[in-house]
C-alpha cells in the first residue's frame, strides 16, 4: 500500500481502537517468565502489553505496536503501560522479592523530548529498592539512532541501577561494529536463535555469544526456547538465562500472585 491510499479497514478499525485503549486505558499486561537454564529458578518477568477489541478481538503487539510508533500513539501507550507496572510492581515484589522486572521501550517514546523527564518522575514515584530491580528493554536497531543526548540519559539510568538490555540482538540491523561504545547491560538473543539451534551455524554463533558476554561481564538472556531439547543445548555451551514458552507463556498479573 503506498502513502496516499486509505488505510485498509483493518488498519482503520484498529487505529480507532487504540485510540480508545488510551483514552480508557484500556490495556491489559502480561507478564513472562526469565528462567536460569541450569535451575529453572524465576529470575525475571517480562511485562508485555495487551490488547483486546471488540472489532478484532485480541490483537498481537506485534501488529498494534508497530501501529502506535507510527501514528505517534507510542508515548501515550507506554506512559499507561508504565502506570500499570508501578501499580503491580510492590505485589510482584512482595511475592518474588529477588526478580528483575523488564518493561519494553520504544525508540520512538525514548527519542521524545519530555521522555527523560517522564522517566525521573515515574522512577521517583517508586520505592527506592525496586528501581534498581528494573530492565529496561530497547531494541537493538534504536541503537542505530543514537544521540550523545540519549546516551547521557540511559547512562544516568544505568548509576540508578537500572539495567539498559538490547533485545531482539541479532535481527536487524546489527550495532556489531560499535558494540563496545554503547551504554548497556544485557543482550537480549532474539528468539530466531534459539529456535534454528540444530543448525551448526546458528549453533556457532549462540557459543560464540554466551563466550563474548561471559568474558565482558554483559548480561544475556536467550529469547524464545520453546523446546528441552534447546534448553539442554543451550546448557550444554553454557546458556545461562532463558525465556520461553517452554518456561511459560505470558500470563496475567493474578497468574503470578498465586504461584508458590
Ligand atoms: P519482545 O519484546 O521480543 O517480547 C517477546 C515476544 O516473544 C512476546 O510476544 C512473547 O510472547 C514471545 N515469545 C516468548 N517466548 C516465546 C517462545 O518460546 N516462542 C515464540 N514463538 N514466541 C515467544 P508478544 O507478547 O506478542 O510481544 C511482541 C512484541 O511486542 C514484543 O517482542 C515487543 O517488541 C512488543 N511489545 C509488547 N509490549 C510492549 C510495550 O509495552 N512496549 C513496546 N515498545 N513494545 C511492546
Ligand atoms: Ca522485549
Ligand atoms: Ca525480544
Amino acid at each position: 500500500m503506498t502513502q496516499q491510499e486509505e488505510p485498509s479497514s483493518r488498519v482503520h478499525t484498529l487505529q480507532q481502537a487504540l485510540m480508545v485503549a488510551i483514552q480508557t486505558h484500556g490495556f491489559r499486561l502480561h507478564y513472562q517468565a526469565q528462567n536460569q537454564l541450569q535451575t529453572s529458578q524465576l529470575v525475571g518477568l517480562e511485562a508485555l502489553c495487551r490488547l483486546h477489541t471488540n472489532a478484532l478481538g485480541d490483537v498481537s503487539p506485534e501488529e498494534f505496536i508497530p501501529l502506535a510508533e507510527n501514528s505517534g500513539l507510542i508515548p501515550q501507550l507506554e506512559q499507561i503501560v508504565l502506570a500499570q507496572v508501578a501499580r503491580d510492581l510492590p505485589l510482584l515484589y512482595a511475592h518474588y522479592p529477588n526478580v528483575r522486572i523488564s518493561v519494553n521501550l520504544s525508540a520512538r517514546h525514548i527519542a521524545a523530548p519530555d521522555f527523560f523527564t517522564f522517566i525521573e518522575a515515574w522512577l521517583t514515584g517508586l520505592p527506592a529498592n525496586i528501581v534498581k530491580q528494573l530492565d529496561f528493554e530497547i531494541t537493538e536497531t534504536c541503537f542505530q539512532y543514537i544521540s550523545p543526548q540519549f546516551v547521557q540519559g540511559l547512562q544516568a539510568l544505568r548509576q540508578r541501577g537500572i539495567r539498559i538490555v538490547m533485545d531482539d540482538f541479532g535481527s536487524g540491523q546489527s550495532s556489531l561494529s560499535r558494540l563496545h561504545t554503547l551504554p548497556f547491560d544485557v543482550i537480549k538473543l532474539d528468539k530466531q536463535f534459539a529456535q534454528q539451534l540444530d543448525h551448526p551455524m546458528v549453533h556457532a554463533i549462540v557459543k560464540a555469544a554466551i563466550e563474548f558476554t561471559r568474558q565482558f561481564n554483559i548480561g544475556l538472556v536467550i529469547e524464545g526456547v520453546e523446546t528441552l531439547q534447546q534448553s539442554q543445548t543451550l546448557q550444554a555451551i553454557g546458556g545461562d538465562i532463558a525465556q520461553g514458552f517452554l518456561f511459560g507463556k505470558p500470563a496475567p498479573l493474578s497468574h503470578w500472585l498465586q504461584q508458590q
